[in-house]
């Protein structure tokens, strides 16, 4: 991938902090990089990626920049890729990505609705691109899976090497320590109901949430390479115009202009832009991903608003703030301070449970009392 030409090696100092307290963190270094390079010797010669397009090259680049354009909104700076390397990234075929990225048979019966996976021990991403697609279409399908995945190797944070347990095959395991606010006990053992795994679905949760707002960031830049995306959507506000809001009455009155005089599309999105009304692509064009985790984040988002009196953005400033950033000090304040002492080890242990709803819910009461 040109992409990652111009960092071709990895900077381990960075990105990984070893912890094995008696080897010297040279030596665990030299046999990480060893490790790396025989998986993708390996890689290389038993897979056969798929080239993405030049187009598609472009947007993954503009992702790239757009990524701390979008989190400057929020004050957050330095989240960017000049600081560590670029992931490798890899578009497979079926074969391949259930191979490679899933560790799965390819006929299994498992329903997979997965389509793309960064693995932090090898700091690289796997993406499933269908055969038989025009290669330029649905390149926001393409750049949303892209974007979620660099999100969760831009806020990667540590990788972890310990002992294995006896009976292992390699005498070292190596293990993610933290990704975004997800934290990964030691040893863990790929067991997702370990009790000591934390925050994973209020991680996915955010990073979705930013995929979306960044990507429909480049799409607004440049409408027309997403003439597929841009297509449903005005076909999704015109469907909605029953409900006369200005925004899709002054949609079905541009289409019927356009229509008549024969311009494209994308000119009807700068129409849309030039009104003064946001053109965003609907999250339902990005094909869904994590609805439930993102709806929670969303209630809590809202009760946090209610109570503190803060904006949305100054609430998603503090999550995304722990996510880049580390310290969970500030959210745990803000959080804890205005539900209730604990709330944020419910979001981290059982993002779904009960309690929290009713905390949540407390919330909704109270401001209707006051
Ligand atoms: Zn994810």
């Amino acid at each position: 991938m040109p992409t990652e030409d111009q960092h071709p090696s990895i900077d381990p100092d960075r990105l990984h902090r070893f912890r094995l307290p008696d080897v010297p963190d040279e030596t665990i270094r030299r046999e990480y990089e060893t490790c790396r390079k025989k998986y993708f010797d390996e890689f290389q010669a038993n897979t056969h990626p798929i080239k993405p397009t030049p187009e598609q090259e472009q947007l993954i680049k503009e992702a790239i920049q757009q990524i701390p354009r979008t989190l400057d909104a929020y004050g957050i700076l330095n989240a960017d890729f000049s600081q560590r390397p670029l992931p490798k990234m890899f578009f497979l075929d079926r074969k391949d990505f259930y191979k490679y990225a899933l560790h799965k048979e390819l006929n299994t019966r498992e329903m997979v609705t997965v389509r793309a996976i960064y693995d932090s021990t090898i700091h690289a991403f796997f993406m499933y691109l269908p055969k038989g697609r025009k290669r330029n279409e649905r390149n926001e399908e393409i750049l949303h899976h892209n974007v979620h995945e660099l999100l969760h190797a831009l806020s990667f944070r540590r990788l972890q090497v310990y002992k294995s347990k006896p009976g292992l095959e390699y005498g070292r395991t190596v293990d993610p320590q933290r990704t975004g606010v997800r934290m990964v006990p030691w040893g863990y053992d790929t067991q997702t109901d370990d009790p000591h795994l934390k925050f994973t679905d209020l991680n996915e949760a955010i990073t979705e949430d930013l995929a979306i707002e960044v990507t429909n960031n480049i799409i607004n830049a440049h409408p027309d390479q997403f003439r597929h995306a841009i297509l449903g959507q005005i076909h999704v506000l015109l469907r909605r115009s029953r409900l006369k809001t200005a925004r899709t009455i002054f949609v079905q009155d541009k289409e019927k202009e356009l229509e008549k005089d024969g311009v494209p599309y994308s000119e009807l999105t700068d129409r849309i832009a030039q009104s003064g009304y946001s053109f965003n692509i609907d999250e339902n064009m990005f094909k869904q991903n994590y609805p439930k985790e993102r709806k929670r984040f969303h209630h809590i988002i809202d009760a946090l608003c209610r109570r503190t009196g803060k904006t949305q953005q100054e609430i998603k400033a503090l999550f995304y703030g722990a996510y880049f950033l580390g310290p969970l000090r500030d959210l745990a304040k803000t959080v804890d301070g205005a539900i209730g002492k604990g709330t944020l080890r419910l979001i981290a242990d059982d993002y779904f449970g009960d309690a929290l709803t009713e905390r949540l819910k407390q919330g909704e009461t109270n401001k209707k009392n006051t």
